[in-house]
């Protein structure tokens, strides 16, 4: 073995000699390039070398300098090499360079360079490999992993190295740079709607349009589904990047025409400037996000990141992590606001509001973490949790004889869509042993706006069972008013805002007056939230409101505290 092996470096270390016609009529039929040089001066070369640097006969290249051949980037790699194959005797690893033909046209070849010799004298044998077409490959794959297919535009990977760049530059001119993130609003609607080929269609539209609104060369990449990023390599003030944002959203605002559809997009973005909002790319980027997620707040516009978005991104942070522990050690309780028939004065239901007592931050507004809850899905087992508490408060109180005759459980749009309702329902109903007819549950307008077939189906179980359904803060969403007559509801809570306009002036309190007809005459109870004052009360009474709930009467309070509101003055001394 060894012996083969020493035998076949000795066959490859011997001088070519030029009458060697065995050893020719190999080498000249080889599809690579084999050309033998003396001090760069070609004695021998093959075909395929010939046809690799433009000319049509071998012997035309006969005497001509290697090097000519040699792209100038690589030139003195080559010699170099080369030389040290003669002084080495020994092959040379493999190198890449490219060839130059005479006709102009670049080949890229992996070369190994050999000793041998030619009349005597050193020589060296250039082998080289055309590889164009494995360079080719290497391109293109490198293209497609910079390059978003379905646009063409720059990906994510190529926005990264992008911004590296960028920063490092500004850093060293000492310039201020920015970065836009520009995510679109709702596009979720779209492909759902009307298909992912739709959806497809239209992002390429935007692209265009987008890339169109931007000055030429100024770096536009697709970095994720529906969002896209602008770098801004030089920007002055803060108001450049703003006016560059504001023409991005203003481009959008003509519609899209994709097949036979006209669409409607908008967009929010977010911007964050190199050096104040950060020194690394990912801070950056970071904060354009948090930027551009307070955008989403209103849609269609454009924030700048400041400082106070950080704190406050995480304060969120710690709050959603407070709140996981808070559903496993269970920190809520439930308060509860009596609901007044206006005509008898008796309490007739209770509203459950939830409170949490956190350990160290004490009594936590509903305000401010049910809006988190939904955000982040934990509204789902909290409502969980809230309708057994307030089914299982009712049951106690309806065991010992209390006169209550409702139990109002607030239930969000999101449990809404994302449970079974009525199964979910019927099962604490069962749990706690509560006639249906019992619970109430409050809904926001916003939930009879959505999916209307399956909506109408849950609120018809619902209502078969005998569990009823009121709307909560009305007048406060959507305008429409075509779904209360569709839906079967019971109640119809006047939102305090309207409440508040009832003044001295009866006048103000116009709307409450139409929303009360309106509800009764389609046959709908009326309660009124945020009764604060007498005088309220009495206008509330004076046109037929049928119920009222607020500080007047009394606030949400604990349990054992609601138990004496319900238990009438005279039997509270008896015992
Ligand atoms: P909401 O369901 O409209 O509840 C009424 C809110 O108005 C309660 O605030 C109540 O304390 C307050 N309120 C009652 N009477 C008056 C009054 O006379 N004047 C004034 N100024 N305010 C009054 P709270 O308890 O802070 O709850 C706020 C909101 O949080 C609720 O509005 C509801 O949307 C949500 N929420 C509370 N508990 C739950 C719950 O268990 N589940 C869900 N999904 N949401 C809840
Ligand atoms: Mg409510
Ligand atoms: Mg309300």
């Amino acid at each position: 073995m060894a012996g083969d092996t020493e035998a076949a470096r000795d066959s490859r270390r011997s001088p070519m000699p030029e009458d060697d016609a065995r050893f020719r009529l190999l080498v000249e039929h080889m599809t690579d390039l084999v050309a033998v040089h003396c001090e760069g001066r070609i004695v021998f070369i093959n075909q395929a070398g010939a046809r690799m640097l433009g000319v049509a006969d071998p012997q035309d290249l006969h005497g001509r300098l290697i090097w000519d051949f040699i792209h100038p980037e690589h030139e003195a790699l080559m010699v170099a090499r080369v030389q040290r194959v003669l002084e080495e005797a020994m092959a040379t690893p493999l190198v890449e360079t490219k060839l130059v033909a005479l006709d102009g046209s670049i080949v890229d070849v992996e070369i190994i360079g050999m000793p041998t010799s030619h009349e005597g004298r050193p020589a060296s044998q250039v082998v080289a490999r055309n590889i164009s077409r494995r360079k080719h490959a290497e391109a293109l794959a490198e293209h497609n992993a910079y390059v978003d297919p379905l646009t063409g535009l720059p990906n994510r990977r190529q926005f990264r190295d992008r911004m590296q760049h960028a920063v490092s530059l500004a850093k060293h001119h000492d310039r201020q740079l920015a970065i836009l993130l520009l995510d679109l609003d709702r596009f979720k609607n779209i492909n759902d709607t009307l298909g992912h080929e739709i959806g497809d269609a239209l992002l390429q539209a935007i692209a265009r349009r987008l890339q169109e609104t931007l000055h030429h060369g100024v770096f536009f990449a697709r970095i994720g589904g529906d969002s896209f990023s602008v770098i801004l390599s030089r920007v002055t003030e803060e108001q450049d990047a703003m006016t560059a944002a504001n023409s991005l959203l203003e481009a959008l605002e003509k519609p899209f025409k994709v097949s036979e559809h006209d669409l409607y997009v908008s967009a929010s973005v977010g911007i964050s400037h190199f050096p104040c909002d950060g020194e690394e790319p990912s801070e950056l980027l970071m904060n354009a996000e948090t930027a551009m997620y307070r955008a989403k707040h209103q849609r269609n516009t454009c924030v700048l990141y400041s400082s106070s978005m950080h704190e406050a991104a995480l304060e969120r942070l710690s709050l959603e992590s407070r709140l996981h522990r808070a559903i496993e050690h269970d920190e809520f309780v439930l308060h509860y606001q009596p609901q007044v028939d206006l005509r008898t004065g008796e309490i007739v239901g209770a509203e459950a509001l939830i409170r949490w007592h956190h350990p160290e931050l004490g009594m936590v507004s509903p305000a401010k973490f049910i809006p988190l809850a939904e955000e982040t899905g934990l509204i789902l087992p909290i409502t969980d949790l809230v309708l057994r508490k307030a089914c299982r408060q009712a049951r106690e109180w309806l065991s010992a004889g209390a006169p209550l005759r409702r139990m109002a459980v607030n239930l969000s749009g999101l449990y809404f869509k994302q449970r079974e309702v009525t199964d979910a329902i019927a099962a604490v109903l069962a749990e706690c042993d509560l006639p249906p007819s019992m619970l109430e549950l409050e809904m926001t307008e916003s939930i009879f706006m959505e999916d209307h077939a399956r909506t109408l189906a849950t609120l018809q179980t619902l209502r078969a069972t005998g569990v009823a359904v009121s709307i909560d803060d009305f007048g406060t969403g959507y305008s429409s008013l075509s779904y209360l007559q569709r839906f079967p509801i019971g109640m119809l809570k006047i939102d305090q805002s309207f409440v508040r306009e009832i003044q001295a002036v009866t006048d103000d309190a116009v709307l409450v007056k139409a929303i009360i007809g309106l509800a009764h005459s389609l046959g709908m109870r009326v309660i009124a939230e945020g009764v604060e004052t007498e005088q309220q009360r009495a206008y509330l009474a004076a046109h037929g409101c049928d119920e009222i709930q607020g500080y007047l009467i009394s606030r949400p309070v604990p349990p054992e505290a609601f138990q004496r509101l319900m238990t009438p003055e005279a039997e509270r001394r008896a015992s």
